[in-house]
């Protein structure tokens, strides 16, 4: 069987997505803080019939990333399905936008992603066989008041995602690029009833999205079905950018 890892995998959108691939794969579900739901989603996992564990890995930390590939492989080979999901905000206008949460977010969004995929490329490229799937965001396609540091990380996404599709199409990997919309998680939490309704007003599917509506295409996209897309953007939004 082959094993995916989700890095922020133990809450949110990360969770839906290693429940989903927990039907088809060895999930090692990825957390940085969040040990216990970690374990909490390799149970739900093993009750429903599929193999999982959790692996310790920081993104903006090199040493816990080789700490963390470096186990997987002993135990199960390695990395056949690398789903970027880790992210983190520290919104503000531009004006008021510290350096420091400038770096953070991209340092996590951006380059947690360009480490991760590097290191299991090797992988990949020696098994001749890959699926990277980034989880990026319609704000990285269309801006967001406030959100510079964050609109540009997940728009660094897509020209990290479709370079790496370029250079390794001919060893049968893929990578493209989830944007989902507005998906009810800790992450939109701050969001108020009327900003809800606001955002809804705006959708042409008239709710807020589930992690469950981004596992779905991303399980798609890690299947053999989807052999030949790569390089794609794909939305998942409830219709807000079409
Ligand atoms: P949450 O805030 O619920 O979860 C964030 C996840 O990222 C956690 O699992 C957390 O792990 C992990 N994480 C944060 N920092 C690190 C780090 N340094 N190393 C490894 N893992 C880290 O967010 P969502 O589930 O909503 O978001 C998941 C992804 O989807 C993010 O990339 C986000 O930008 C993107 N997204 C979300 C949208 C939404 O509306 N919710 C919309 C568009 C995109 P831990 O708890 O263990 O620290």
């Amino acid at each position: 069987m082959k094993t995916a890892l989700v890095t922020g995998g133990s809450r949110g959108i990360g969770k839906g997505i290693a429940l989903e691939l927990g039907k088809s794969f060895n999930v090692v579900v990825g957390y940085s803080s969040s040990k216990d739901s970690g374990e909490e989603v390799v149970e739900e996992i093993i009750k429903s019939g599929g193999t999982a564990s959790t692996v310790e890995i920081n993104v903006t930390n090199i040493e816990s990333i080789e700490k963390a590939f470096t186990a997987i492989e002993r135990e199960y080979g390695g990395v056949d399905v690398l789903v970027n999901n880790a992210g983190i905000t520290k919104d503000n206008i531009l004006p008021r936008l510290k350096e420091d949460d400038w770096n953070d977010v991209i340092d996590t969004n951006l380059s947690g992603s360009f480490r991760t995929s590097q290191r299991a490329i090797k992988h990949m490229m020696k098994s001749k066989w890959g699926r990277i799937v980034y989880i990026s965001s319609i704000v990285g396609m269309m801006g967001n008041q406030g959100q510079a540091n964050y609109a540009a990380s997940k728009a660094g996404l897509i020209g990290l995602s479709k370079s790496i599709a370029k250079e390794m199409g001919s060893r049968n990997i893929t990578s493209n690029v989830i944007a989902p919309g507005y998906i009810d998680t800790d992450m939109t939490a701050f969001l108020t009833d009327e900003q809800k309704d606001n955002i809804i007003e705006q959708l042409s599917i008239k709710r807020i999205g589930k992690p469950e509506d981004i596992a779905n295409i991303v399980s798609f996209l890690c299947s053999d079905e989807s052999e030949y897309i790569t390089g794609q953007v794909i939305s998942v939004d409830g219709g807000i950018t079409s």
